[in-house]
């Protein structure tokens, strides 16, 4: 093949020859501290369900910065994170820079995007803090909405950036159309992952992982019954968590997406592809690691 022109399909050895036996002498702060910068009113369940993503993914911590209403509310959900409480209104801006920054510190990894308010000034504020902070990002959802009303901000960022878009997502990235983007999946992951120096995650049936020297990686797991809600929040938590753990991209991208896929796949056995939802897929995270065990 022509160089930086590969295309893999994953197999399960590789996922599973990327996570390393725990040693018994570790602790929870071995295994990294996830900072999930997520949720809304109405949204704190995007929020959740990254957290939990991040905690089924093997986290040592997790943090969930947010607006200070639905902080309880995401606690709620999942017990096992810190509540970091943003208490201005309104969509992130700029005046939330200073308490992320000091949210940021001392994390290993940046998970932003989930149910995110999303305003004008959002793309300013994701840029001064990936550029600022010095540690891996995985950015989805509206983080990337904002992200395709001004690309250069990638440009900024000190650390490594994976982006996880749906198609959907993707089209608004890249300006081209959904239907067109569908029937050149490989060609627009790769061009849009070199062009901006970053991994690139495109979702769907068949998630593709695109890294920046050109490599694509296709992912024969997942199943329909993902086609619902909150699924893709389960990944970017899972994701951070790899990161945390101390994998590297492209490795923690086809890692996570293999997993997540698996484990909806193990699920959907018992749940059926109409009763699957995104919980059951973060707790399913379980019957991989016993499996890779
Ligand atoms: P999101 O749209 O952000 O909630 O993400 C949806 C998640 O579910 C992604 O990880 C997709 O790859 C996965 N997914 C959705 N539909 C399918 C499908 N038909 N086959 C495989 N994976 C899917
Ligand atoms: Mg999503």
């Amino acid at each position: 093949p022509q160089e930086g022109r590969e295309l893999f399909l994953l197999e399960e050895a590789d996922a599973r020859g990327t996570i390393a036996p725990r040693r018994s002498d570790t602790h929870k702060g071995s295994y990294g501290h996830v900072l999930v910068v997520a949720g809304s009113h109405g949204k704190s369940g995007a929020a959740a369900m990254s957290a939990l993503g991040a905690l089924r993914g093997g986290a040592g911590l997790v943090t969930v910065a947010t607006r200070s209403e639905v902080v309880e509310s995401v606690l709620g959900h999942a017990p096992e994170v810190m509540g970091w409480p943003l208490e201005n209104r309104g969509p992130l801006g700029m005046a939330d820079l200073e308490p992320l920054l000091e949210a940021a510190a001392k994390k290993d990894v940046l998970v932003i995007g989930p149910g995110i308010p999303r305003g004008d000034e959002t793309v300013k504020l994701l840029g001064e803090l990936l550029s600022r902070v010095d540690v891996p990002a995985v950015l989805d959802a509206d983080a990337l909405n904002a992200v395709a009303t001004d690309l250069e901000v990638l440009r900024r960022a000190k650390g490594p950036v994976v982006l996880t878009p749906h198609p959907g997502e993707m089209s608004r990235l890249t300006g081209v159309p959904t239907k067109d983007l569908q029937k050149a999946r490989v060609e627009v992951s790769r061009d849009f992952a070199r062009t901006h120096e970053v991994t690139l995650v495109l979702k769907g049936a068949r998630t593709l992982i695109a890294h920046q020297d050109g490599t694509v990686y296709v992912n024969p797991t997942g199943n329909p019954g993902m086609a619902t809600g909150g699924m893709g929040d389960v990944l970017s938590g899972l994701l951070g968590a790899l990161l945390a753990q101390g994998l590297k991209l492209p490795e923690a991208a086809w890692t996570g997406v293999y997993a997540h896929g698996l484990s909806a796949d193990l699920m959907v056995a018992r749940r059926g592809r109409m009763g699957l939802i995104a919980t059951d897929v973060a707790k399913g995270m379980c019957n991989v690691w016993t499996r890779w065990n």
